[in-house]
């Protein structure tokens, strides 16, 4: 089929480079010039495991481009899928203005286009946003929903890390559909998937998105609060987890306790859910406590750090890991942002290394020393915050802390390296 994906971030590529994958012509569209320019070279604007290989076979053999011409390439595309950032604004509401923008170039090519296509909306947007802001924009295109054109919502569960293994063998494939036609138009698409399909309306797919990330959530501020009582206790919230996580019932999974969760979804999805819950009337009591103990967990860390340093003024203090989790380059939200900041208001020399997300740092924080190396961060550090938990951290050793000022290392993430238990500190463990 002839796909066109608006809007070419983590989302939008993944999507574009694997369903060109699955044998489709993809047609990305941005209005990044740069992000455009890239991609027909070949080249990934982007940090994502197996994406860059796989963009350049995808382009060199002509299954996918990129273009900026919204126009044309939706007006060639029998499915557009609309894969925009959705970010929230200052209040925690979800922000529409790039959807609504997105849908209305759309609905400029849609006019142009004889025949029936689908469009489905891939962004994560809270209930209703499909059928009663995005539809009557693409209806401007002069064609009707239901009858010219069909609409889906189709949300997107890969992680970044892992998106494009995510998006290629997903758990299921929800579909939102206005109508059972354009529900089987979109479920074509996915033929040659494996995972199971969920054909439901427009809203519940929409909800359905918002219930997993906040559930996951939930279940990572929830083993933050017991591991806030392991510390007390002196015991191990990781032995706990093991247990607790062997239960059937449970899942082991996302009960890592540390400085709690950051990103461009989780954070964002569980505040508009928040907000979109309270706008209905309702009050969502266990989410607005996930918000506000992860927002404490992150700085627990520097609070740490105080205790065990007692003036922090002046101190040199390397902080290991920038991004918000391993195997991306993605800052958004990332814990790493608020502990710079609090590291600086307490007059610390930050020096700052992370594998992939250093440049995205420095954009947020330009005055910050930047390292080539993990080892170049701990020598002469007085100690060391480990926030994200990339695996080259594991290979920090007894003679990388023989070159700090002070050895001591306090971790925000578990790790697996072998170093003395007096010179490490776990945030929610001993
Ligand atoms: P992103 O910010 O990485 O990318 C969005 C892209 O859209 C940018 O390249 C931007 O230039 C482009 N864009 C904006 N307006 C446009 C327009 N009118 N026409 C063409 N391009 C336009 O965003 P993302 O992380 O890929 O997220 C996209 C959506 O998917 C969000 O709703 C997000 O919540 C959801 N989501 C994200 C993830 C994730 O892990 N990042 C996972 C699942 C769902």
């Amino acid at each position: 089929m002839d796909i066109t994906v608006i809007g070419t971030g983590y989302v939008g590529l993944n999507a574009g480079a694997g369903l060109a994958s699955k044998g489709h012509n993809v047609t990305c569209v941005d209005i990044d010039e740069e992000k455009v320019e890239k991609i027909n070279d070949g080249e990934c604007p982007i940090f994502e495991e197996g994406l860059p290989e796989m963009l350049e076979e995808m382009v060199s053999e002509g299954k996918l481009e990129a273009t900026t011409d919204t126009v044309s390439a939706v007006a060639s595309a029998d499915v557009v899928f609309l894969a925009v950032g959705t970010p929230m604004d200052d209040e925690g509401n979800i922000n529409l203005e790039y959807i609504r923008q997105a849908a209305e170039d759309v609905s400029e090519g849609m006019s142009e286009r004889d025949g029936y296509q689908v469009i489905a909306v891939k962004s994560t947007v809270v209930p209703g946003t499909t059928e009663e802001e995005v539809l009557p924009i693409l209806e401007r295109s002069g064609k009707e929903a239901g009858e010219d054109f069909g609409v889906c919502m189709n949300p997107e569960f890969l992680r970044e890390g892992t998106a494009l293994k995510d998006f290629l063998n997903p758990d299921r494939i929800v579909i939102g559909e206005l109508d059972e036609k354009s529900g089987d138009k979109l479920e074509k698409i996915y033929s040659e998937f494996e995972a199971p399909v969920v054909r439901t309306g427009l809203k519940e797919a929409e909800l359905i998105k918002y219930g997993s990330n906040s559930l996951l959530a939930t279940k990572i501020s929830f083993i933050n609060e017991i591991g806030n009582l392991c510390k007390q206790l002196g015991i191990d919230v990781y032995d706990v987890a093991d247990g607790v996580g062997m239960d059937s019932r449970l899942e082991r999974s996302f009960l890592n306790s540390g400085i709690g969760f950051g990103g461009s979804c989780f954070p964002k999805d569980v505040r508009a859910l928040i907000r979109f819950m309270e706008e209905e009337g309702e009050d969502p009591k266990i989410l607005r406590n996930v918000v506000e103990l992860n927002q404490g967990q992150k700085v627990k860390l520097v609070e740490q750090l105080e205790q065990k340093l007692e003036d922090l003024d002046g101190k040199t203090v390397a902080v290991l890991g920038l991004s918000f989790k391993p195997g991306t380059d993605d800052i958004r939200q990332s814990p790493a942002i608020d502990i710079i900041s609090e590291l600086k208001e307490k007059d610390v020399n930050v020096k700052a290394y992370d594998p992939e997300a250093m440049e995205n740092m420095e954009q947020r924080h330009p005055d910050t020393v930047y390292t080539e190396s993990y080892q170049e961060a701990l020598e002469g550090s007085d100690a060391a915050l480990l926030v994200t938990d990339w695996p080259e951290f594991d290979e920090i050793s007894r003679k990388d802390l023989k070159t700090m000022e002070n050895p001591l290392i306090l971790e925000g993430r578990r790790m697996d390296y072998d170093l003395p238990d007096d010179k490490t500190e776990g945030v929610t463990w001993p």
